[in-house]
């Protein structure tokens, strides 16, 4: 069944021509009528569009183009602009927006003859750790669709994990890829900071956004990312760097590498269920020849207070672009201001709404220095804590999530826990260190992420042990139960 196969053997059915790219996309479009209802990744679909892309794509492919991902289907998060799909980022205030232009990574995979089928939901602006936060619906985890994927990249990981598409972009500022990614069973791959850009990206914290794939193999998710990155002249913050590079990454081995797992990352937070399968990981690991040693990082008992003052602190002077007057829908009300107070007011949701307070309140005068400026310290300190332990070592390692998905609407997980529940993902995008989720098995029939980062610029490295541990883990091949 094509909607089974990776990315990497649709590319190469399409290359040996024993499968064309219509029929590739209407095969996934089909699949995604079908199975959406019940899961609901996606905020829009386009089929039209999406057939109509695929049959250019294989004129192209019939004239002897190579194209290194022709018929690829891919669901795209909806804070990322892409021409002829609607961006709502998952949120009242910007419904029925078109954006006028695509994202960077948009326009290099559908130049490298990708197809995008759709946009998928999210936690409104990227803020939230279950995309219980989409102002529209939340999407349900295909492993139990009573429970939620994880966020803010919900609706991409379903997707993938339903085998609606066989990649998603999402973005991740606190563990947005790798925390949906851990939820659902899948790979989710953080890159360096600036080595992918985040032109056509809405920003949400512009100092720790980064996109990346959502794929059910660490292949795919390097195929991806060679795809997306390399520099970029309209992101400042782009690095100078060439693509990631994908064509070694089966050359890589466990074998030697130095891994540091911190005991803040492993304590009475994590679930006992995920612990085990952690422990068990581990003897892999060193069966295979890793170096594995427990560590103590004090810094990172601050990182969650931390991130939680600085990606509010730039969220608020970020979403402040939204003021009802140069996008999406208008509350009217006399005067502008009353405008821009009614329509924010109004269409913003609340999780939004509070970051938007607690970020302009820690820029306020008077309290600049108490939370932002100690924030930023705090920052300081956890990077050169990380790039100290990357002296001696290859690799930092920890679960991905402290907790499996738990139910829909889930009381026990209020405000103050969901943001708690970032502390293992959180250090990488502080330090714009590349990170990757990779499922390390069930526990109680519920997919268990491990989480591997590595030191800035060291995303080839870290996607050849992740593609290395992913073959002694067990789970390559696992699939969602119903589906
Ligand atoms: N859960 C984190 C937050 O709510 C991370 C979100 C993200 O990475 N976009 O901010």
């Amino acid at each position: 069944m094509l909607t089974r196969l990776s990315a990497a053997d649709l590319v190469s059915l399409v290359k040996k021509k024993s499968a064309s790219v219509p029929e590739i996309v209407i095969a996934h479009i089909e699949r995604t009528l079908t199975v959406d209802p019940q899961y609901r990744a996606f905020l829009s679909i386009d089929p039209d569009l999406a057939l109509k892309r695929a049959e250019e794509v294989q004129r192209k492919i019939d004239l002897g183009e190579d194209l290194p991902l022709a018929g690829v289907p891919v669901a795209i998060k909806d804070n990322i602009s892409a021409v002829g799909f609607p961006m709502t980022c998952g949120s009242r205030i910007l419904k029925g927006y078109q954006p006028p232009y695509d994202a960077t990574v948009v326009e290099r995979i559908e130049s490298m003859g990708a197809i995008i089928v759709g946009k998928a939901n999210l936690d409104e602006f990227a803020m939230g750790t279950t995309c219980e936060n989409s102002a529209f619906f939340p999407s349900r985890n295909p492993w139990d669709p009573a429970r939620v994927p994880g966020g803010s990249s919900g609706g991409s990981a379903v997707a993938v994990s339903a085998e609606m598409v066989p990649v998603a972009l999402g973005s991740d500022t606190g563990g947005s890829v790798r925390m949906p990614a851990a939820l659902c069973g899948l790979v989710g791959f953080k890159p360096t900071y600036g080595r992918v850009s985040r032109y056509g990206l809405v920003a949400y914290g512009s100092s720790l956004d980064q996109i990346g794939p959502l794929t059910r193999s660490v292949e795919d998710a390097s195929l991806i990312a060679a795809a997306i990155s390399g520099h970029d002249p309209r992101d400042s913050t782009s690095r100078p760097d060439p693509p990631i590079e994908h064509s070694g990454l089966k050359s890589g081995s466990l074998a030697g590498l130095r891994i540091a797992v911190p005991r803040e990352l492993t304590g009475d937070a994590v679930e006992p269920g995920i612990l085990s399968l952690f422990q068990k990981s581990i003897q892999d690991f060193e069966k295979e020849g890793a170096h594995i040693e427990s560590i103590d990082m004090p810094s990172l008992q601050f990182g969650v207070s931390t991130y939680y003052v600085i990606a509010p602190a730039e969220a608020s002077s970020n979403l402040a672009r939204f003021d009802g007057i140069r996008y999406g829908p208008q509350v009217k009300a006399p005067g502008h201001v009353g405008q821009t107070a009614m329509t924010r007011g109004q269409l913003f949701g609340h999780e939004v709404k509070l970051r938007i307070m607690v970020g302009t309140y820690v820029l306020s005068a008077g309290y600049y220095d108490d939370y932002y400026v100690n924030a930023q310290r705090h920052r300081a300190n956890l990077v050169a804590e990380f790039e100290k332990v990357f002296q001696d070592f290859d690799f930092v390692l920890s679960p991905t999530s402290p907790s499996v998905a738990f139910p829909l609407g889930s009381d026990t997980h209020d405000s103050l826990a969901l943001k708690l529940l970032d502390l293992c993902t959180i250090p990488a995008n502080l330090g714009g260190f590349p990170s990757i989720s990779l499922p390390c098995g069930l526990s109680d029939g519920l997919p268990v992420g491990l989480c591997l980062t590595g030191p800035v610029g060291t995303d080839e490295k870290l996607l050849k042990a992740a593609y290395a541990a992913e073959q002694t883990a067990d789970f390559l091949g696992q699939r969602p139960p119903e589906i």
